[in-house]
């Protein structure tokens, strides 16, 4: 049985860095958790939702919720290929039901709950699947008063093949946020590169605290879209992570190796006592 190739990283011995052009051991990147090694580059890779879990939390901790809802093609969708036959390509092609991964487990000994979207699934885009895994998982949250920390690696925003449903899902998820707020929740959003559209416009926006990665490209609609709407020119890199941490909309930039440490620190910072 041959490995399946991980969307980002090309296959092979070597990696060439989109950032710093320079040639690397592909080992040595998987070995930083898909970071480039070059001192001065520190390019933060696409990491996969699995290895985002195993990066997290504490070893063998991770229980998945929800493994059972699938999508399905309401509209009828079909735009290149049709919607339901994209989904089984999507499905085999990364091993995932639909783009969210959801579940409990421990950060350095501390139970919380955990969502990620992972881009290589339709580029992490949100449909009713996506959507409901989220809910649920704010919902048990809740429930369980536990912290929630979302992950975000989202493209696509909400996914158009699932028309008004997936935008139902902005909201969605958005109003189990705010009864967790309520409850007095702990919600962390850390947000990846990508993080665009519905997604950006809705959960991975609305942390208690909001911690980007490293030259994460954070944003609503695309460059090229706004600065043909309002006819303007952008300011250099302003849907980077550190634009958004000048500008008060992110929290804090922290690097992969360090984002373990980060979040259990902010849950004892938060906790009462
Ligand atoms: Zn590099």
């Amino acid at each position: 049985m041959t490995e399946r190739p991980k969307r980002g990283v090309p296959e092979g011995l070597w990696v060439r860095c989109p950032s710093c052009t320079n040639t690397i051991f592909k080992k040595e990147v998987e070995l930083r958790l898909n970071v480039c090694p070059e001192p001065g580059c520190q390019h933060h890779f696409y990491t996969s939702a699995r290895d985002r879990i195993a990066q997290l939390l504490d070893e063998g901790s991770f229980e998945e919720w929800d493994t059972d809802l699938r999508p399905v093609d309401p509209l009828g969708f079909v735009d290149r290929i049709p919607y339901h036959q994209r989904l089984v390509e999507e499905q085999a092609k990364t091993g995932m039901p639909d783009a969210a991964v959801t579940g409990k487990g421990f950060i350095r000994g501390r139970d919380v709950v955990l969502g990620i979207t992972d881009f290589a699934f339709m580029a992490g885009s949100m449909g009713s699947v996506v959507g409901e895994r989220l809910t649920r998982a704010v919902e048990r949250a809740t429930e369980l008063r536990l912290p929630l920390i979302f992950v975000s690696g989202s493209g696509g925003g909400a996914r158009m093949q699932e028309g008004i449903l997936s935008l139902m899902q902005m909201a969605k998820v958005s109003a189990a946020l705010a009864r967790y707020h309520a409850a007095g929740g702990l919600y962390v959003s850390v947000l990846t590169n990508p993080t665009m559209g519905g997604v950006a416009a809705s959960w991975a926006l609305q942390g208690d605290l909001t911690l980007a990665e490293p030259k994460a490209m954070i944003g609503f609609a695309g460059a090229r879209t706004i600065k043909n709407t309002i006819r303007l020119e952008l300011p250099e890199g302003f849907q980077t992570s550190e634009f958004l941490l000048k500008h008060g909309f992110v929290d804090r930039i922290v690097h992969r190796k360090d984002l373990r440490t980060e979040v259990a620190r902010i849950i004892d910072y938060c906790s009462v006592g």
